[in-house]
């Protein structure tokens, strides 16, 4: 069983990409044109919020949505210790130091009373990460952040439509980031992102950011970068758009059907959903102190599985200059040693899931 599939070959899918692509070839337009302001209104609204502002990629809409809110040098920005890289790489590429906190064992994403204890009087932003998902408990972060004057930046680069309290991710933080690399829940055919969010200044000011810092040709208000999300890229992604809802849906769909097949394995800790959430399982994550027994045997299965992720941030030669060390973030360093991401993507069906459940049981002796 393969980790995951594009899906690239499937009839409707296929027919609807041919026809993105030969609308942008017909169009001569490639970069900054119509196809991108149309994904940008099509995702805000998806998400219920009023700008979208397409980027380059995720780690772009991280950095680009810190420094539009004017995060920069010597300011404390908030991390989990317990996400992918790209959260923390975003903080350093505008200057910025690192404030990691532990995660909830239970979500696996910012722990509220944590960020509170780590609030410090340098301390501007947070950035809440939607992980494998399931959305951060963000409210009682956004009361935080007013009461000590905070940018939240949510990192819902696994988590497009997930539901946090009936609202979709993009429609709580500050500003949200996306990434639309080709694997995750919406996915483009290369490399993209978007900021979306409710403040029109904040949406304006990435807008100039992404585009060497310019409004207008050869006017340059502020210091910007070349980060674009191109017109073949949005004309894609307005394809997979129109498809996500019932992908999430097929997604949760499956991930039930793991739960039915596993969830009497008493060594074996499955994907929480708190009961304000609603999960899109982008990755389904399963616990146990023998994932790498289990690992080897999925894999002498023909089980293709994968650890996300199997060395924390605060471990990593990149972040070394923090002197952090082994013991600092337990609960994030049990997870490195015991999370194991089992196959899920929308079209796998029930008979996918079957067999890697079988495989799974069979591991851990209750075959
Ligand atoms: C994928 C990902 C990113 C980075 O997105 P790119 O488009 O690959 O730059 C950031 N944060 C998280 C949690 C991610 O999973």
């Amino acid at each position: 069983m393969k980790f995951f599939d594009l899906e690239l070959d499937q009839p409707d899918t296929r027919k609807a990409l041919d026809a993105a692509y030969r609308r942008v070839m017909a169009s001569g337009r490639l970069i900054l044109g119509p196809e991108l302001e149309a994904f940008e209104g099509e995702f805000a609204a998806f998400c219920g919020s009023a700008h979208c502002a397409g980027v380059g990629n995720g780690l772009d809409a991280l950095s680009l949505a810190l420094r539009a809110a004017g995060i920069s040098a010597g300011d404390e920005v908030i991390v989990p210790a317990h996400t992918f890289a790209a959260t923390w790489l975003a903080v350093t590429a505008v200057g910025g130091q690192l404030k990691p906190v532990e995660v909830d064992p239970t979500t696996y994403t910012l722990d509220p009373d944590a960020v509170r204890a780590a609030i410090g009087p340098r301390t501007r932003a947070v950035i809440p990460v939607s992980l494998y998902g399931h959305p951060a408990d963000l409210d009682p972060i956004m009361a935080l952040a007013r009461e000590h004057g905070l940018f939240v930046l949510e990192d819902a680069a696994q988590s497009h439509g997930a539901g946090y309290r009936g609202r979709r991710a993009g429609a709580t933080a500050h500003a949200t980031a996306f990434s639309f690399y080709p694997t995750k829940n919406l996915g483009a055919l290369g490399d993209a992102g978007a900021v979306v969010t409710a403040d029109p200044a904040l949406d304006r000011r990435i807008r100039q950011l992404r585009n060497y810092g310019s409004e207008r040709k050869y006017v340059h208000e502020i210091e910007g970068v070349n980060s674009r999300l191109d017109e073949l890229q949005a004309a894609f992604l307005r394809v997979r758009l129109a498809r996500l809802e019932r992908n999430n849906g097929r997604r949760r769909d499956l991930a039930d059907h793991y739960a039915e097949q596993l969830g009497d394995l008493s060594g074996l800790t499955l994907p929480c959903e708190a009961a304000w959430a609603e999960h899109v399982y982008h990755l389904f994550v399963v616990r146990t102190p023998e994932r790498d027994r289990l690992q080897d045997e999925l894999r002498r299965a023909g089980v293709e599985t994968l650890i996300h992720y199997p060395v924390p941030c605060h471990l990593q030669a990149a972040f070394a200059d923090l002197g952090m060390k082994a013991g600092d973030f337990p609960i994030t360093e049990t997870l490195a040693q015991e999370v194991l991401s089992l196959p899920l993507w929308p079209g796998m069906g029930r008979d996918g899931v079957n067999r890697v459940a079988g495989a799974a049981r069979a591991a851990l002796g209750r075959g």
